[in-house]
């Protein structure tokens, strides 16, 4: 993309209710403008990294065996209403009527509708297990949206659904999603946390919240230094789901919520981390608190009838880019990991008009994006300082600077945004070195 023609409608004062980084760098660096209280544009450049964060949590689940789909974001109260949740959800839920007078919901969530859907096509336990996701938008209309996308009112999740024929199967299908996120937000640059969780309005008997360590996280968390290095789990074997499970979830780790201080203070004090965190996804095991009241049953293989054990999976993916930010940046702006940059590389020209120069740019242009990096070349005709600090705003996460002085000798100048390194090299080598560093990432 070339910049001079893309919209990147960058704002040179921060907006005083901005009170943290990633606020103040999203409306800064054009990724989002706030329509109203917690209802945002997605720019180009955010609405980039929210589909980059939204492909990797569809790639996760896929690879955890979810099948994905689509469900409408209005629904119909009824659901609600067979589950008792219409009056039980309170002001978050906005609620609509049609023209006939009927009662319509913008949905916060969606285990009644698809719980309807499932029990009217699923009879037989021959048809279980099955996990269905969604990743699609809720509106949730919070008492305090603040903190840019990290608590809108309308935001995107992927929600998960899983149908099985008895608890241990249920269970199973707990797990598989638990390593999913660990898997998904090892793979957006992200050390989240596994936190045993309260249940809340979902309800049921087993909870887990992931939360990221940030200083500006809303949870309080008290948890086992070594949770937050360990590595991400990769593929697990279905046999052995539960003991990594369990391996997992032994050290201490909860939010204020389920904090119980006595246990805490048997971690050995210079591992006891307390800190602030943000909740970045939500993973219930109910059983049948929703297919209890809507009579979702299967025949089991005795040919008795049983309701059908469930459970829910969300992902905040539009909290994740305000969180992406919150753990990964400095004073100068956004540093983008790899996996969600919204363009691989930035190309920046200190001379348009330079014969040479131009040519160069355009030859690194022309080469970077046949190697698919998705460069974006500043090809504006602005002072080299105001350059530099656009890009580092936006946070690519590779600068290739490009003058006059260093081409007469045939170099360019490498920037690793991450690490402010600067390396001086031949355009060809700039090309070589950014393509091998997406390459070692694949
Ligand atoms: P919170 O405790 O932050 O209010 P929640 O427990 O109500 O979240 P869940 O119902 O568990 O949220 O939703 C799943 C995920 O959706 C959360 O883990 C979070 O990442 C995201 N999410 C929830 N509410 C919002 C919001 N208002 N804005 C953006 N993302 C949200
Ligand atoms: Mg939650």
């Amino acid at each position: 993309m070339r910049l001079s023609r893309y919209f990147l409608p960058l704002l040179k004062e921060t907006p005083a209710d901005a009170t943290i980084a990633s606020h103040r760098f999203m409306l800064r660096a054009g990724m989002v403008k706030q329509d109203s209280a917690g209802i945002y544009i997605w720019l180009p450049l955010g609405h980039k990294v929210l589909k980059k964060i939204e492909q990797i949590v569809r790639e996760e689940q896929n690879r955890a065996g979810a099948v994905e789909m689509l469900m409408p974001t209005i629904q119909s109260a009824n659901h609600w209403k067979e589950t008792g949740r219409y009056d039980a959800y309170g002001p978050e839920m906005l609620r609509i009527k049609d023209r006939g007078d009927r009662e319509l919901l913008y949905g916060p969530t969606n285990e009644d509708m698809i719980t309807d859907m499932f029990r009217s096509f699923v009879r037989s336990y021959k048809d279980l297990p099955q996990c269905l996701y969604h990743i699609q938008w809720k509106f949730r209309d919070e008492r305090r949206p603040r903190f840019g996308v990290m608590r809108g009112r309308e935001f995107l999740m992927k929600d998960a659904y899983s149908f099985d024929i008895d608890a241990d199967s249920a269970k199973q299908a707990y797990y598989r999603q638990f390593m999913a996120y660990l898997n998904t937000f090892a793979r957006l640059g992200l050390k989240a946390v596994p936190m045993r969780a309260d249940t809340g309005p979902i309800g049921g008997d087993l909870s887990h919240e992931f939360l990221i360590l940030a200083e500006t996280g809303e949870s309080e968390v008290f948890c086992h230094k070594d949770l937050v290095d360990m590595a991400a789990p990769g593929e697990v074997a279905d046999d052995a789901l539960e003991a990594t499970f369990k391996e997992r979830t032994a050290l201490y780790a909860r939010t204020d919520e389920m904090h119980v201080p006595e246990d805490f203070a048997k971690v050995p004090d210079d591992k006891q981390l307390s800190a602030r965190g943000i909740e970045v996804g939500h993973i219930f095991y109910f059983g049948d608190k929703y297919s209890a009241p809507m009579k979702a049953q299967v025949t089991g293989a005795d040919g008795k009838n049983v309701n059908i054990q469930m459970g829910s999976y969300g992902v905040g993916v539009s909290r994740l880019v305000g969180g992406i930010i919150e753990a990964s940046h400095d004073e100068n702006g956004i540093i983008w990991p790899k996996s969600v940059a919204p363009f691989g590389a930035g190309i920046i020209n200190l001379k348009l008009g330079n014969e040479e120069v131009d040519a160069a740019c355009e030859g690194i242009y022309a080469k970077l994006s046949k190697a698919g990096i998705d460069p974006l070349y500043d090809d504006k005709n602005d002072r080299g300082g105001q350059k530099f600090a656009r890009m580092d705003l936006i946070g690519l996460p590779y600068q290739i600077v490009v003058g006059p002085r260093g081409l007469k000798n045939g170099i360019v100048e490498v920037k690793t945004r991450a690490t402010g390194k600067r390396q001086e090299m031949s355009p060809q080598a700039a090309i070589n070195f950014i393509t091998a560093e997406y390459e070692s990432e694949a």
